[in-house]
């Protein structure tokens, strides 16, 4: 049986993958600061848990208020049905990921990626393969990325793993605080 590879091991062939497009390809777009695609998620980000513990580290970096409003946005969409949707975690003041970084693979991967069957690519990018001028670019392939992310285990809505780690700081001051107020007693 296969066995499943690291989620570094996959961020490592998706660099490489990328540096390739980009060596054939000087100008190409995708860069932090370009959210066109960040503005139309098609649904709320899935993450499997080794992405969810790797964007966590680039969330706790985030101030309070930050992260108090995307923990609102998320609680938003989960009651919208309205969709496209702007990704609850984009600066939309400076238009750039907060955590490019720790970036879920679908966010490293889109613009690079497609899959054989359904056009993925951004507006910027389809016209550009629409004017053949991306010909000769080997994309790569997402079902293999696909198949990679399914091994790493389940993978679940943002809002959900957004949520239980809030959830989870709430209960750890709550007993830092009865812990407290038995000291003092
Ligand atoms: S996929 Fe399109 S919108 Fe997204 S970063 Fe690349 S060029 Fe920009
Ligand atoms: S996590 Fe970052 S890169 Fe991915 S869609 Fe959200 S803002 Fe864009």
């Amino acid at each position: 049986m296969e066995s499943p590879i690291s989620l570094s091991r996959l961020h490592a062939d998706i660099d490489l993958r990328v540096q390739a497009i980009r060596a054939g390809q000087p100008r190409w777009p995708c860069a932090r600061g370009c959210a066109a695609c960040c503005r139309h998620l098609a649904d709320v980000p899935q993450l499997t848990e080794a992405e969810w513990r790797l964007l966590l580290q680039g969330l706790a970096t985030l101030p309070a208020e930050r992260l108090g409003q995307i923990g609102r946005d998320l609680a938003a969409l989960d009651n919208r049905q309205q969709r496209p949707i702007v990704c609850p975690l984009l600066d939309r003041s400076t238009n750039a990921c907060p955590v490019y970084a720790q970036r879920p693979v679908a966010c490293r991967s889109y613009g690079f990626y497609v899959q054989r069957d359904r056009g993925l690519f951004c507006s910027d990018i389809e016209a550009q393969v629409t004017a053949g001028s991306l010909a000769d670019v080997v994309w790569g392939n997402h079902d293999a990325i696909d198949h990679h992310l399914a091994s790493l285990g389940d993978a679940r809505p943002l809002s959900e793993w957004f949520a239980r780690w809030q959830d989870g700081k709430a209960a750890a001051r709550q007993q830092s605080a009865s812990l407290s107020n038995d000291l003092a007693e």
